[in-house]
């Protein structure tokens, strides 16, 4: 092998750069850092075609606390991400988000709210009277509450979070190499070192895969099944003639999201589960627009009755197949093969909390700020499934 780095990171999407950065952040750790990105351009990534949403709103311990933790970041960031004392800006719009139930899923919007609310989230349950009062423009026709955070929800500029993280990683000391990883060298239990589409070869203490939606292609390079695959979701951007106050991130019980984007609007629903295949392309699937997701916005928002759609673009969830949560840790039998992949939708707010978890792992061998340990790799083989029930 020619050149050698203490730890390589697959992958310079968010991921990369949060590991990247956290990693050089630590003063315990005096190592060398190497990411490797095939496109810096990152034209086809997944962080760059998100939504950037930050929500309290999830049903698992680690999910809520994951996402309470991005908030304090992000409020931090302009301080711990700025370089030379330029600060970056990440368009925090704190709108919130607003989970709508049918009497159907009441039972479990009040759970997952008592859940959030037992980790210091600020969200309110609301009954179809304070519904009507604080969101006049909804159409409450069959639904039975509402879940809203008024403080901590909202979303920012992914692409602004990606670019300040790995700014920060650069001055902080890490190296950026633009390349694609094409084969992973195995021997006794170990990752010995990476091949490279240009024809080089690197050796590495660990090996980190942050390759996002490419995760799953990128394990079988060192034979390992990592169940996490590209899963297509398109977004659609329309026109409202009507002017509406300012919306809230909107999910309907049929699974549609909207949101106000500039001065327009964007939607989006996941493809029913039997159209839900693994797609490497990025056409968006136009069908749902008319199929699913303007049928239920003019039901739900009656403004929406008249819209113009000015365009679309599709984006690969890192969809986690067994259990659509992320999959963090070192492999059982490949102990310096970390995993940092199948974030399902929402891997933009959990950057900062498991770039975090990474470089702890790497650095002290273990968790330190938040115990993690719930969606180690060992769980896929176990059937230990961490349930995420509110996927958007
Ligand atoms: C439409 C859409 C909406 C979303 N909305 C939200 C949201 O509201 N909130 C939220 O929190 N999350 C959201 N997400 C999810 C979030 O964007 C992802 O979970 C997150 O960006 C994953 O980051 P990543 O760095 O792992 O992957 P990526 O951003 O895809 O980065 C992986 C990088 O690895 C590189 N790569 C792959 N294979 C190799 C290789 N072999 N060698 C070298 N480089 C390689 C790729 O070029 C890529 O740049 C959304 C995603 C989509 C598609």
């Amino acid at each position: 092998m020619t050149r050698h780095a203490d730890v390589v990171i697959a992958g310079g999407g968010v991921m990369g750069c949060a590991i990247a950065y956290f990693l050089g952040a630590d003063p315990d750790f005096d190592g060398s850092i190497l990411v490797i990105e095939r496109d810096p351009s990152y034209a086809d990534c997944a962080t760059t075609r998100s939504w950037g949403g930050i929500r309290q709103q999830f049903s698992t311990p680690e999910n809520v606390s994951m996402s309470l933790y991005a908030v304090d970041f992000i409020r931090s960031a302009a301080e711990v991400l700025a370089v030379e004392g330029e600060a970056p800006d990440l368009m925090f719009r704190e709108q919130g988000y607003l989970f709508l139930a049918s009497a159907g899923g009441q039972a479990v919007l009040e759970a997952n709210a008592a859940l959030q609310q037992s980790f210091g989230a600020e969200i309110h349950l609301l009954d179809p009277g304070a519904l009507a009062a604080r969101f006049p423009w909804l159409n409450l026709a069959g639904i039975a509450a509402g879940a809203f955070g008024a403080h901590g929800e909202g979303w920012i500029d992914p692409s602004a979070l990606l670019h300040a993280f790995r700014r920060k990683a650069r001055a902080l000391g890490a190296t950026f190499l633009r390349d694609e990883v094409t084969g992973i060298d195995t021997a006794k239990g170990h990752v010995a070192g990476v091949s490279l589409r240009t024809g080089g070869e690197l050796g590495c203490g660990i090996l980190v895969n942050a390759a996002g939606p490419q995760a799953g292609a990128l394990a079988a390079l060192a034979g390992v099944d990592l169940p996490v695959r590209p899963r297509k979701r398109t977004t659609f951007v329309f026109d409202c003639r009507e002017p509406l106050p300012p919306l809230p991130l909107t999910i309907d019980p049929t699974g549609v999201a909207v949101r106000p984007e500039g001065g327009q609007y964007i939607a989006i629903v996941s493809p029913p589960e039997d159209q839900d295949s693994d797609s490497p392309d990025l056409e968006p699937d136009h069908n749902l627009f008319e199929e699913i997701i303007w049928p239920a916005l003019a039901e739900r928002v009656p403004a929406f009755g008249a819209v113009k759609v000015t365009g679309a673009w599709a984006g690969h969830y890192d969809y986690n197949t067994f259990d659509q949560n992320a999959v963090l840790g070192p492999h059982p039998a490949l102990g310096n093969f970390l995993f940092c992949n199948g974030f399902s939708g929402h891997g933009i707010q959990q950057s900062p909390a498991a770039g975090r978890a990474l470089a702890e792992l790497i650095v002290h061998g273990k968790y330190r700020a938040l115990d993690l340990s719930a969606l180690s790799f060992e769980r896929l083989a176990a059937g230990r499934a961490v349930k995420e029930t509110n996927v958007v």
